[in-house]
């Protein structure tokens, strides 16, 4: 395929810039060459961007789609289908493919994208690791776009009670708009998107004054473990402290914050307790169920797209998206 598209590229960290690169070709029969339609960004900076994304397809020996189809490409992996991790449900480790998309290749902030073995990678979104049952308490750490997905799709399952916590009002606002049951305002950890060296500094120092007290103190330690599944969105060596802090004996910790920096893992006072820590890639399985219930209207997910940009845009999106309690966002909705 012949001419030049825009792509996005980070020339550093938290340096995008928009570049003219050759539209891909396909390299084999189960690739589709797709033109974007429309795409979001990622919470943390400078990770790989993704999702929802309807997309033209262009031919090859793909039997699921055809040209011009509309759809939807599965978040950052590509599944081949046929391998033991896919036949295992995990297409994040699909032995040739996973995390591919802007991992390994180019990925969808483009005008133009490759998608390997596009049959098993278009349709895929949301998760299920953390095991939500109907009457049970959850905590949801982050109030991000991650966490209130978490809070609109936990709802589905009829759970007794639903906590959001976060630094930011605003976004709790939103949290409660979404269906939380109660916010809690926490200065305990920290968020990437903060970008505050001083901020940082002072949350660390609650953050280790916090855990000092903790040591001290094992009867408030138990009262905090009170949810039976704790979900972390954010990402954070703090923010997975918290989880660990509050999960009740026999809970779950559903993590589906990317990490940057490693995290403690406090088996001394949670070997006892029957908890279980669950921690993958977006497998991206549940699109379809999810697509369904979006267009019955069983999903509330109206004001989660906060801001629209054009592809041309991209960097200024970036920005806003970076400032995220500035400019009260949660998606960014971009067009191309
Ligand atoms: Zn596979």
């Amino acid at each position: 395929m012949p001419g030049t598209m825009k792509v996005l590229v980070y020339e550093g960290v938290g340096k995008p810039v928009l570049q003219e690169r050759p539209i891909p070709e396909l390299q084999k029969p189960t690739d589709a060459i797709v033109k974007m339609l429309h795409a979001s960004i990622l919470d943390l900076w400078n990770r790989a961007p993704y999702h929802q994304r309807p997309f033209q397809s262009v031919g090859t020996s793909v039997k699921s789609i055809k040209p011009n189809d509309k759809v939807l490409i599965a978040n950052i992996v590509t599944s081949c289908r046929t391998c033991d991790n896919c036949k295992k449900n995990m297409p994040s480790h699909c032995l040739d493919g996973g995390w591919v998309l802007g991992h390994k290749i180019d990925e969808t902030q483009a005008e133009y994208v490759r998608i390997p073995h596009a049959d098993g990678s278009v349709h895929l979104c949301g998760d299920k690791c953390g095991r939500v049952t109907p009457g049970c308490t959850i905590a949801i750490v982050g109030a991000g776009p991650v966490g209130l997905s978490a809070l609109i799709i936990a709802q589905l399952y009829s759970p007794s009670t639903v906590i959001v916590i976060d630094l930011d009002q605003n976004r709790l606002k939103n949290a409660k708009r979404y269906g939380a049951t109660n916010t809690v305002v926490s200065g305990k950890f920290s968020f990437l998107s903060s970008p505050w060296t001083l901020c940082l500094m002072f949350m660390s120092i609650i953050a280790f004054r916090t855990q000092r007290r903790r040591r001290s103190n094992r009867s408030n330690r138990q009262q905090r473990r009170r949810y039976r599944t704790v979900i972390e969105t954010a990402g954070t060596p703090n923010s997975f402290d918290l989880c660990q802090d509050i999960v009740t004996t026999g809970g779950i910790i559903a993590n589906l914050g990317v990490h940057g920096h490693k995290v403690d893992l406090h088996m001394d006072r949670l070997w006892g307790n029957n908890i279980t820590v669950s921690a993958k890639m977006v497998d991206a399985t549940s699109a379809a169920t999810l697509i369904r219930l979006l267009n019955s209207g069983k999903l509330n997910v109206k004001g989660i797209a906060t801001h629209q940009f054009k592809f041309d845009e991209m960097v200024k999106a970036y920005e806003t998206f970076g400032k995220a309690a500035e400019f009260n966002a949660l998606k960014m909705m971009i067009s191309f």
